[in-house]
């Protein structure tokens, strides 16, 4: 059973967003004292969650990424976790965080089936770290030691580069994420709701970035496991890989296999787009399996061509913090 859309693009791979809340603020991300969440009773439960990501698994997407906002600010996370690695056909579970609660919660999840995580993190720069994101880098790099502490493997870094704010922290990330045997993966700004728009005017091609490392560092191609975009290289002698995720750049929509499903239960098909398809109302009305997986089927369908962030960096209102990035 495969999940084709309507430009052949074979659909393998669902990031479920358990909340839209943070106990964070990264200004490209989410303003500065928002406040305006979904409410948790519109949220779908751990049950519902559970039903559409056995739906999409009968339909052939193998690859699970739980993000949020911060999916560890929803409670009893390792619940889900348990529930969703027990399900035939996943068979990649893994976890995108801000790493704030990591300290408390990495050796649960472990347990309970997350084997990788992703953690955001744009600068090992106490100061700069409070003005990208309103917290404490203190916590996130005990989040990350636990983390590699309990045997989380990989672990690979999020780094949104933005001219003037952080790229000249892309050396000192380097070394950091080398001594401790991270992944470094560059992101471009993306055009995501107005926090991204602003952030967009700090946008760098990261060729440049790729460039400036290739003076100090000899980079040789290289491949890591994972469903997504990034395109990696590796520092000569070592096991350390960066990796490159270009949207804006060089996007990869023709190879584009994933949907995203939000707190509330939306399906958006693309994260430069507002095509979307509400399943909470049918969940809760009672749909069969048979019937959510012909909904599905056909909601796949809207999945536009390509994202619009170059010609219509507007389209896009929702904050990213909604759909999980
Ligand atoms: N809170 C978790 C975290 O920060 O990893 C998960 C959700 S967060 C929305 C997922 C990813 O989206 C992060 O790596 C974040 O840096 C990225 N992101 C948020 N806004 C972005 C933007 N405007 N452009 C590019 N990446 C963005
Ligand atoms: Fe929170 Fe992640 Fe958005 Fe930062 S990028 S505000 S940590 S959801």
């Amino acid at each position: 059973m495969s999940l084709i859309d309507k430009y052949n693009r074979e659909i393998r791979y669902l990031r479920v967003s358990v909340t839209d809340r943070c106990d964070l603020r990264c200004f490209y991300c989410m303003p500065k004292g928002f406040d305006g969440y979904e409410e948790p009773e519109d949220w779908l439960s751990y049950a519902e969650i559970e039903r559409i990501i056995a739906s999409f698994t009968r339909l052939g997407v193998n690859a699970v990424r739980i993000t949020g906002g911060e999916p560890l600010v929803r409670k009893n996370l390792p619940e889900l976790v348990s529930r969703l690695s027990a399900l035939p056909g996943l068979d990649d579970l893994s976890l995108s965080t801000n790493a704030t609660r990591l300290g408390k919660h990495a050796q649960e999840l472990y347990d309970a089936g997350i084997s990788r995580i992703n953690v955001s993190l744009d600068t090992v720069d106490p100061v700069k770290f409070n003005e990208i994101t309103q917290g404490k880098l203190e916590k996130i790099t005990q989040g990350l030691l636990k983390a590699k502490e309990v045997g989380l493997d990989p672990i690979k870094i999020n780094m949104v580069i933005m001219k003037g704010v952080n790229d000249d922290d892309v050396e000192d990330m380097v070394e950091f994420c080398m001594q401790n045997d991270f992944t470094l993966r560059f992101i471009e700004t993306m055009p995501v709701g107005d926090t991204g728009r602003n952030a967009a005017n700090y946008f760098i091609d990261l060729h440049e970035i790729e460039k400036r490392l290739a003076q100090k560092y000899e980079l040789i191609p290289a491949v890591m496991k994972g469903a997504g975009p990034a395109r990696y290289v590796q520092v000569a002698g070592t096991d350390f890989k960066i990796g490159f995720i270009t949207p804006i750049s060089q996007h990869f929509c023709d190879t584009c296999n994933r949907v995203r499903l939000s707190a509330t239960g939306t399906l958006y098909m693309c994260l430069g787009d507002e095509h979307k398809y509400d399943l909470r109302p049918l969940i809760r009305k009672g749909i069969s399996d048979d019937e959510l997986d012909q909904v599905i089927r056909d909601a796949i369908n809207l999945k536009p061509l390509k994202h619009e962030f170059n010609e219509n960096p507007e389209k896009v209102v929702r904050f990213m913090s909604m759909t999980g990035g």
